[in-house]
């Protein structure tokens, strides 16, 4: 049962707008309902199962029950927004070299000590700036911008389920894709709602024991390698995985191994896992920052161990570049997240013709990205203020 947080009537966003947006993935507690079970509803959309009486909120924050009834608090207000390179959230085989539109709303159902975006994740929906961005606007702001793909990111998407659905229904109709930089932490109900609009995920895989996550996230690791597995088996989402290196904490040799050796034999050697390097912040400031030799044993071990695509990230290093696995051609050059040299044909390796897996395409099949001037206008006047 997760832990109930925020009394509803102090949410300033509450004062915003007059329709709160009902939730999702939610059911009355107690399918009798009357004064016992105090109008209380339970949450499904991740593993924590928050039990949530009136008034309250969940563990994320940013959904909450009034009346008996689930809110998303987060629905169309997002609290980051900015144009990102593709290669930041970090995904090296989607779009290489593009831009992303990024947004992020407040909250998280993860409790990392590490977080690197801890302001808005651990931040209560009235204690970031926030606007009213309906999900056509913000496709309209991604095309305004010239990014093909709009980003969920900064803190966890999968508890703004409801916006990120209606965003990417959005963005297909006009020819933009769509990104989940996720934990993963989702339940088997919710999965396929929200994935089956994705078009590309970056997942954390943000250790490999569950005393790390356990005592680090206060989450677990199976339900994230479930999710790993279904992405695999029963979608035709393009993802890459993630794994913050922290020095002491999870950075043994065997879990590295383990980790490589589980995304080998459940997923295949062609995801790629990205080794990035921590920095001191939130509630773990007393480890040191990542030394770049870890990342480097990291990703020599998870070549050896057989995995295709491995790269470093958060240093300057030759493991940012992507090289041909057949004959060690160099198809992608970049220096941290700038794309220096490209030399992909079609997506296949120059040199040998291996076809190298991925999302290579720029242009979208289908769906129109013209904005009409009055709606140029419009947008202008409504969003010119955040600076993007
Ligand atoms: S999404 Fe939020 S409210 Fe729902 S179960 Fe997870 S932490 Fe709890």
């Amino acid at each position: 049962m997760g832990r109930a947080v925020t009394l509803m009537q102090d949410l300033k966003i509450r004062d915003e707008t007059s329709d709160l947006h009902e939730a999702r993935w939610w059911e009355p507690a107690s399918p009798a309902g009357g004064s016992e079970a105090g109008n209380r509803v339970h949450c499904y959309l991740c593993p924590r199962h928050c039990h949530i009486g009136d008034g309250q909120a969940g563990f994320c924050f940013i959904r909450a029950n009034e009346g008996g009834k689930l809110y998303s608090l987060g629905y169309a207000h997002p609290a980051a927004m900015q144009v990102d390179p593709i290669e930041k959230k970090p995904l090296n085989h989607f779009l290489p070299g593009t831009r992303v539109f990024s947004m992020g709303t407040a909250g998280c159902n993860m409790g990392c000590f590490f977080c690197q975006n801890w302001d808005i994740s651990k931040s209560r929906a009235d204690q970031v700036r926030s606007s009213y961005v309906p999900p056509e606007d913000v496709v309209s702001l991604a095309i305004r911008n010239g990014c093909p793909s709009i980003a969920f990111t900064y803190n966890e998407p999968t508890i703004w389920g409801e916006y990120v659905i209606d965003i990417c229904q959005a963005a297909r109709e006009r020819g933009i894709r769509t990104v989940m930089v996720s934990n993963g932490y989702i339940t088997r109900e919710a999965f396929h709602d929200i994935y089956d609009h994705i078009d590309a995920a970056n997942i954390d895989l943000k250790g490999f024991t569950e005393n790390f996550y356990g005592r680090i996230t206060l989450t677990h690791l199976a339900p994230v390698l479930e999710t790993l597995e279904w992405l695999k088996n029963e979608t035709s989402v393009w993802f890459e995985i993630t794994n913050l290196i922290i020095p002491t904490l999870n950075d043994a040799p065997g879990e590295t191994r383990a980790l490589a050796r589980w995304i080998l034999e459940h997923l295949g050697p062609d995801v790629p896992l990205h080794f990035t390097a921590f920095h001191p912040d939130f509630k773990l400031r007393d480890k040191p920052r990542t030394p770049p030799e870890t990342l480097h044993t990291a990703r020599r071990t998870a070549i050896e161990v057989g995995l295709h695509y491995v790269y470093e990230g958060n240093i300057y290093s030759d493991g940012a570049h992507t090289s041909c696995p057949a004959c060690g051609t160099m198809l992608i050059r970049r220096s941290w997240h700038d794309v220096e040299e490209m030399h992909l044909k079609n997506g296949e390796c120059p040199k040998c013709g291996l076809a190298i897996p991925g999302r290579w395409a720029k242009s979208a099949e289908k769906g129109s990205r013209r904005i009409a001037r009055s709606a140029e206008t419009a947008l202008a006047a409504r969003y010119d203020d955040l600076n993007l």
